[in-house]
């Protein structure tokens, strides 16, 4: 017999999250497999993981970290950025975009977007810049072929391109850059729970960032067997070997997931056309979009989200610009500094995409937006 009113209780919907990690049984089983061993901390799977990415991104180099901050900051301490050098990057991204020249002693200074892609203009950047750290927004990777007065330093922010491709290579293979850092966070394109990476090609960065991970330690057996230096000032910045078996398991799948995040896109593209939803750019032509995001512009942003919320679908709004945080408030940069930014932030909504989702999740969300701004 039934319970009384089971029949008109309705199962709630399935909540949608705006990004969600894709975690199956063999990447359980690839991690049981290291906690059942004798080596937890950084060893050889961190090795094989390292491997792995400078095959996927053909980088000569791969470090993982901890973090893709811990990432950044080892890139711009490996680049002897510092105290006197001005670093400038995309006011619309993560606050470690920015931190990471704080980190190292030196002055962040923010770039107003493209009002298409949200990437800097790299055709823009101003003369006289010591560093520039680019973050290629929601995957789509940004033209640094078109980089006009490079800086000494450029560092890429590809915490949302991993698997993202331009017409000279994968993101991450440094053809116009000198470090590239990924993050492996749970929303992030693949995940090691917490986790990053730089990619270089230069033997001399590659060291550098070795020996920031891990104290500044130097050893040096040829003066005894157990003898080390700490020879700089380094961090704790290792990934240990359960996470990057993990990050093995998953980069096995990256173009599956890259594929069906693109699949995704193209979903929303026909679902939304017509629609009071601004769409975000495509890739051109040649390129791949790495859709870690899906950042749509909507107007009534707010009334939007919460419409969304009471749909079971939690959006998110990538960014809250860097200026707007009081940490940076004494960079100076007002409402009026940055305009396409400003812009950008009062309509932007990030919409669920990431690989478990399903068509008919995509088409649910497609629904609420539709009737959201209709
Ligand atoms: C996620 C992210 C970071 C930081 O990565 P963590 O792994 O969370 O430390 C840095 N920059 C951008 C643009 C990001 O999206």
């Amino acid at each position: 017999m039934r319970e009384e009113g089971s029949e008109d209780r309705e199962t709630p919907p399935r909540k949608l999250s705006y990004g969600a990690q894709a975690v199956d049984q063999s990447d359980i089983d690839a991690v049981v497999e290291i906690l059942r061993g004798d080596w937890l901390t950084q060893g050889p799977a961190v090795t094989a993981f390292e491997e792995a990415i400078r095959e996927a991104t053909t980088a000569r180099y791969a470090v993982a970290f901890s973090s893709g901050t811990a990432a950044l900051h080892a890139a711009a301490a490996a680049a002897g950025l510092g105290q006197g050098d001005v670093v400038a990057t995309s006011a619309l991204t993560f606050s470690a975009s920015a931190a990471c020249a704080r980190y190292v002693g030196a002055t962040p200074t923010l770039l107003d977007v493209d009002p298409e892609t949200l990437n800097l203009d790299p055709a823009a950047v101003p003369d006289g810049l010591d560093g520039l750290v680019a973050v290629h927004y929601a995957g789509l990777p940004i033209d640094l072929a078109q980089l006009k007065n490079r800086p000494r330093v450029v560092i890429e922010d590809a915490c949302h391109a991993f698997g993202a491709t331009t017409p000279t290579g994968p993101v991450g293979s440094c053809e116009h850059s000198d470090m590239t850092a990924f993050s492996f966070h749970p929303v992030k394109p693949i995940t090691t729970c917490e986790g990053g990476a730089v990619t270089t090609n230069d033997p001399v960065l590659f060291e550098n960032l070795r020996q920031f991970r891990n104290h500044g330690i130097v050893r040096r057996p040829e003066v005894d067997p157990w003898y080390y230096e700490v020879s700089s000032l380094g961090f704790n910045y290792r990934l240990s070997d359960v996470q990057a078996a993990l990050g093995v398991s998953q980069i096995g799948k990256l173009s599956r997931f890259i594929g069906r995040r693109n699949e995704i896109a193209a979903t929303y593209r026909r679902g939304l056309d017509g629609s009071n939803v601004t769409l975000p750019p495509a890739a051109p032509q040649g390129w791949t979009h790495g859709y870690h995001l899906f950042a749509v512009r909507v107007p009534e942003r707010r009334r939007v989200f919460d419409f969304l919320v009471g749909r079971g679908i939690v959006p998110q709004v990538h960014y809250v610009p860097i200026h707007h945080h009081p940490v940076y408030a004494d960079l100076g940069f007002g409402p009026t500094d940055l305009p396409n930014v400003e812009a950008a932030y009062r309509q932007l909504l990030s919409v669920p995409m990431h690989p478990s989702l399903t068509d008919d999740d995509v088409d649910r969300v497609i629904a609420a937006l539709t009737e959201a701004t209709a």
